[in-house]
């Protein structure tokens, strides 16, 4: 499990800030904008979101091929990347399954209306993609992916569970009854916007909440602005909980 960005739709640095975390030498407070990448066992690779950062993610990371996406919602900031997996489409000679709900796939074929339009200009080549719409789990390459419904302000979004680990970006209320769907998680990336409150998304506070309730050995969080540096916010974190930057990589437990 990779996390190829953690920061904020805005990203950080923000455009035109120099406040102390825009400026930072810490490579952990550049933070892209919000998506992982997993890859199984067997090699099969998936990708949590298309971030308008993807090309400078595939690039950092030696990303070599992309065998499924998961869509969370279709705010831009998740989806403006898709154009990029036109290389690996070159690269696999086949177009790539997309995991989402049934308004994320229907904004991805309007943002992305030259992708589905069979009349248009293939010049320069097209992202090749079959959109599935999510019901209930799913496997890939014989791994179980679980939607959990999550808030994020009054739009329902989804989260993904994968084994004991649990990847749940822009959220600000957990659902009654995606509780059960999360029982048991050992490893969460949870969203963790900043310390005052937002309408769309978890502060830390309320971020640490969900921690405390659902007891995970480590949580990680994500998609942050500039109001929390990272060493200075991890550093009054409780033990197990720290934020995500670009880059972090783990190992979870699918089976
Ligand atoms: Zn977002
Ligand atoms: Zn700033
Ligand atoms: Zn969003």
């Amino acid at each position: 499990m990779l996390v190829l960005g953690s920061g904020t739709s805005h990203g950080v640095p923000m455009i035109g800030c120099d406040c102390a975390t825009c400026r930072s030498t810490d490579e952990r407070d550049n933070r892209s904008r919000a998506s992982i990448f997993i890859t199984l066992e067997g090699g099969t690779s998936i990708l949590v979101d298309t971030s308008p950062d993807l090309r400078a993610q595939a690039l950092a990371h030696g990303m070599k091929r992309v065998d499924a996406i998961l869509y969370t919602h279709s705010h831009v900031d998740h989806v403006l990347g898709l154009d990029e997996v036109r290389r690996f489409n070159w690269l696999q000679r086949e177009s790539i399954p997309c995991y989402g709900d049934e308004r994320t796939l229907g904004d991805l074929r309007r943002i992305f209306a030259y992708a589905f339009d069979d009349k248009a200009s293939k010049g320069g080549g097209i992202p090749r993609v079959a959109l599935f719409p999510l019901s209930g789990e799913f496997s890939i390459a014989g791994a179980t992916f679980t939607p959990v419904p999550l808030l994020h302000g009054d739009r329902q979004i989804f989260g993904y569970r994968l084994g004991s680990f649990a990847y749940l970006t822009d959220c600000s209320a957990i659902p009654d009854r995606s509780w059960p769907l999360l029982g048991g998680v050992k490893t969460i990336i949870l969203d963790a916007l900043r310390d005052r409150p937002h309408p769309t998304h978890f502060s830390v506070s309320e971020a640490l909440d969900v921690v405390k309730r659902l007891a995970p050995e480590r949580a990680f969080f994500t998609h942050m602005c500039h109001d929390l540096p990272h060493a200075a916010t991890c550093a009054r974190l409780p033990e197990g909980v720290e934020l995500a930057y670009d880059g972090l990589a783990f190992e979870i437990e699918i089976g």
